[in-house]
């Protein structure tokens, strides 16, 4: 399997080449030639699968047999799910209204993103041992130095991702004192060599824009080979799109029957969770439409509503700066203030959408004539190129009727505000069986509430519990507290995480927002790895 960008041109990259790169030169993000089919057996065969039996078998379709073996994929699967504490990895929960919990935070930071960062890691690790083997004397070690603004909240998925590993350096700049405490700890207690994190005396913003000028520096670039992990890469999605298979198959053994419809309801932000279901779909796992659950943030709800793709809602008053999407730097957030807003679901909290161009690019090639598979590609790439450029220059693209309905086919999408979220969780604690959900989590669910009785009879929902609730604990407390028998320390606060904010921790002070400083630190700390 070879893969091409979104924004066209003839290069088709390996497997392995897609996963370093990241982001294609040409702006684009990388995508398979075709999308493989299910074997003819797969219902039989896989049904008693393991979450890691299906996460080799959905991979192999994806990654040929030589450039990794299936010896090698099952022990790198093996290894990245062996830092999960529950035997599942992603368990299915069911909840009395008839829905159903997939729980994918059960990975060391308790958020969803460590299912596809724990495998990244790995991926990361073995590439570069490999190209080192095979290395000339004379050649000097291939090593990877991956740099990262956070707000707080997705930046320790990524340091628990890359801790230890081989040839790898992880900077991860964070705002000083504006990270919540749990979460700050989260990163800085991660004590391993090759673990950097950088506390930056600014806001987030600042964070960012160091991190987008590092990647800009040439120079910089090229000494130290600077890497990003943000939900583009193709790893990432590939690696989650294995939960869907794993959410089928328990819910048609529960129901005994394979009459009922699923209906997957997914909380979005960059859309790499969502589209991960949308992969599943088109390789042929049964589901009705995918459900986009967005907070106030919601770009892609108002696409569903109008065609239109626009960074800022019109009928709000026009934000007072406008911000770029970040391209190779960071996760989560593209930034604070502009236009967007913050809500209780903050990993949700984007102007823009990375992953959606991916689908962008699908509806193209779909609703695009052309002569030859060839010309109805390079076609699609074309048409992409020119909606991201005029979001780039506009902020604001329009697609044609067809291509809506196309979207529209596969999938529903819907917003929810922080009231409702807040009703959510108190609604879903005081519901038998009580169920805490994180604010993610709730954004997911109330939209699964208010859509379903629009669903046909049979349709059976699933909502992808994105993080656990202690992690968000100020929402919870806010909406919960007041309620009978609601105990945060004793009823949501994993064992984990006691005694978090005691233990020993390692940070880097940078005493102002400036990418010199930072460079500074990079610079000294590079080497500072358990491999060097
Ligand atoms: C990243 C994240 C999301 C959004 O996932 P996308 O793939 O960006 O759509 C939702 N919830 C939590 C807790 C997250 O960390």
């Amino acid at each position: 399997m070879k893969y091409f960008s979104t924004r066209g041109g003839d290069a088709t990259l390996t497997f392995e080449e897609a996963v370093l790169a990241g982001l294609a030169p040409n702006g684009g993000l990388y995508i398979p030639e075709h999308i493989p089919t299910l074997p003819p057996n797969w219902q039989s065969e896989w049904a008693s699968y393991s979450f890691q039996d299906l996460s080799v078998a959905v991979l192999s379709l994806y990654i040929s047999d030589e450039e990794i073996s299936r010896q090698e994929l099952r022990a790198l699967v093996d290894k990245s799910y062996s830092t999960f504490r529950h035997p599942d990895i992603a368990p299915v929960q069911k909840l009395g209204d008839g829905k159903f919990i997939l729980e994918l935070f059960h990975g060391p930071t308790f958020a969803f993103k460590d299912v596809a960062l724990q495998l990244l890691g790995n991926l990361f690790e073995f590439f570069l041992i490999r190209r080192n083997a095979n290395r000339l004397p004379s050649e000097k070690p291939e090593k990877l130095t991956v740099v990262g603004a956070t707000s707080g909240d997705t930046g320790s998925a990524a340091i628990y991702g890359l801790r230890s590993k081989a040839n790898v350096s992880i900077f991860i700049l964070h705002p000083k004192g504006r990270v919540s405490p749990i979460q700050e700890a989260q990163m800085t207690t991660v004590t391993d060599a090759n673990v950097h994190n950088v506390a930056v005396k600014g806001t987030f913003d600042d964070c960012q824009d160091i991190v987008k000028a590092l990647f800009a520096d040439r120079a910089f670039n090229d000494k130290h080979r600077l890497g990003a992990v943000n939900s583009i890469n193709w790893a990432r999605i590939l690696a989650q799109t294995v939960y869907y298979f794993v959410a089928y198959f328990h819910i048609r053994k529960q129901l005994h029957s394979g009459g009922a419809e699923l209906q997957f309801v997914v909380p979005t932000g960059n859309f790499g969770d969502i589209l991960a279901g949308y992969y599943a779909k088109r390789m042929g796992l049964p589901m009705g439409k995918l459900v986009v659950a967005t907070n106030s943030n919601d770009i892609l709800a108002r696409f569903w509503r109008n065609g239109r793709y626009e960074k800022i809602d019109p009928s709000f008053a026009v934000g007072d700066r406008e911000t770029e999407p970040v391209g190779g730097a960071s996760d989560g957030k593209q930034a604070v203030g502009g236009g967007v807003r913050e809500t209780l679901s903050p990993a949700m909290d984007i102007l823009v959408s990375s992953n959606f161009e991916r689908l962008l690019w699908y509806l193209a090639y779909e609703t695009e004539g052309g002569a030859s598979e060839s010309a109805r590609r390079a076609a699609a790439g074309l048409m992409v190129n020119e909606w991201m450029s005029k979001m780039k220059l506009d902020g604001r693209v329009e697609v044609p009727v067809a291509v809506l309905e196309l979207a529209r086919r596969d999938f529903l999408a819907e917003r929810i505000s922080d009231e409702q979220t807040l009703e959510t969780i108190r609604r879903h604690f005081s519901g038998n069986p009580s169920y805490v959900a994180d604010p993610h989590t709730a954004v997911g669910l109330s939209v699964a509430g208010m859509i379903a009785p629009h669903n046909a009879p049979g349709t059976v929902q699933v909502i992808l519990s994105t993080a656990h609730p202690a992690k968000f604990s100020e929402a919870v407390t806010r909406a919960l507290e007041g309620s009978a028998n609601f105990d945060f320390d004793r009823k949501v606060l994993p064992e984990e995480f006691r005694g978090l904010l005691d233990k020993p921790k390692r940070v880097i002070d940078v005493e102002a927002p400036s990418e010199e400083l930072v460079k500074n630190v990079i610079d000294a700390h590079v080497g500072d790895s358990a491999d060097a």
